[in-house]
């Protein structure tokens, strides 16, 4: 009984985000859609946006289906009520990589939403265009755009979802940098949750995570920087990402489908084994690689349930980071903001 009044209210902060009024009774384990009478179209083993869009007027299997996407990127498509996203931290705010949505619909369709253009057959698009399934919460603001406003406007973006529970993970340490690499990440996540600083300011964040030691799970990022099907873990860890170039880090986040909210089931993180790291504890010692606990710290905001700023908001959720930026580990306002809202124990009025 007290579960259920904490997902309650947990769900009511993020219902005002997602514009709905809807309860959640059915949590993760308890929920379960209809039994599904989709037809077997004969699909090849991997196919592009355009067949997507061509799939019309019925439902498929999509059975060992995977969608290859024109930059090489491939993603495992997920079962009827889920969906998968997508984001990519890279070296140069000018190598945009696009984020990328797969959503099933409950019926069996497949809508993808790669930045805010849509594909897929027209029921699958009214569903996602009906939903909003990635909210959209940007301020608008007209201040000067530099770094040294990190901490003057509370700039944040919503993937359009969040985790119910605690977000149990485990560390692949296979191909790591090595040492105090996981400690490093640990703290990273520990930036997002309970007592959290930014700004000179300290405040409370309920979103809750919990560390589960090693694993010898392979990584649901694949090679390519796309994401492999829904697992049965949380994973973070190391290995080539090729494509798309200059990539830090990717993180994949599986959720399932509840009315107009996001509900996490599984989120994984690769770090790039191309690039060189520093995975120090200070601040200081940094020079020419790139900072494992900063862009860590960024991948566990999409974890959390952030999705990317502009560039110069200089928050944490901004898409690049250069070399040595040991000032991505400490979170700007918008990110703070932004990760209090979403599991605020408090009903907004
Ligand atoms: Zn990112």
């Amino acid at each position: 009984m007290q579960k259920l009044k904490i997902l309650k209210i947990s769900f009511i902060s993020v219902s005002f985000l997602a514009l709905t009024t809807a309860g959640v009774a059915n949590a993760q384990n308890s929920y379960s859609y209809p039994n599904l009478n989709l037809k077997s179209c004969s699909l090849s083993k991997s196919i592009s946006l355009s067949e997507i869009n061509k799939i019309t007027g019925e439902t498929c299997k999509y059975d060992k289906t995977s969608l290859k996407l024109s930059d090489g990127r491939t993603f495992a498509i997920p079962d009827p009520g889920f969906g998968v996203s997508s984001h990519t931290l890279v070296t140069k705010d000018s190598k945009h990589v696009p984020e990328v949505n797969l959503i099933r619909t409950p019926k069996g369709d497949l809508a993808v939403k790669i930045d805010d253009n849509i594909f897929g057959n027209s029921s699958a698009k009214e569903f996602v265009s009906d939903i909003e399934i990635r909210q959209k919460q940007q301020y608008k603001s007209t201040a000067k755009p530099t770094a040294s406003n990190k901490c003057a406007k509370p700039y944040y973006v919503y993937l359009g979802g969040k985790w119910i529970d605690t977000y149990r993970w485990k560390i692949n340490e296979t191909w790591g940098p090595g040492r105090g690499a996981t400690d490093r990440i640990r703290a990273a996540a520990d930036t997002w949750t309970a007592n959290i600083y930014y700004c000179g300011k300290h405040s409370v964040a309920y979103a809750t995570e919990q560390y589960q030691g090693k694993s010898g799970t392979a990584v649901g990022v694949t090679r390519e920087g796309g994401c492999a099907a829904h697992g049965s873990e949380s994973t973070i860890g190391y290995g080539v990402i090729s494509y798309p170039p200059d990539v830090l880090g990717a993180t994949c986040v599986h959720y399932f489908l509840h009315e107009l909210l996001g509900i996490m089931a599984e989120a994984d993180v690769k770090f790039n084994t191309l690039d060189s790291w520093y995975t120090g504890a200070s601040e200081s010692g940094c020079s020419g690689k790139w900072d494992l606990q900063g862009v860590a710290t960024h991948e566990f905001g999409h974890v959390f349930g952030l999705d990317h700023v502009g560039q110069s908001t200089g928050q944490v959720m901004r898409p690049s980071s250069p070399p040595c930026d040991t000032g991505n580990r400490h979170l700007g306002l918008g990110d703070a903001t932004g990760v209090k809202l979403l599991y605020s124990p408090i009903p907004p009025v």
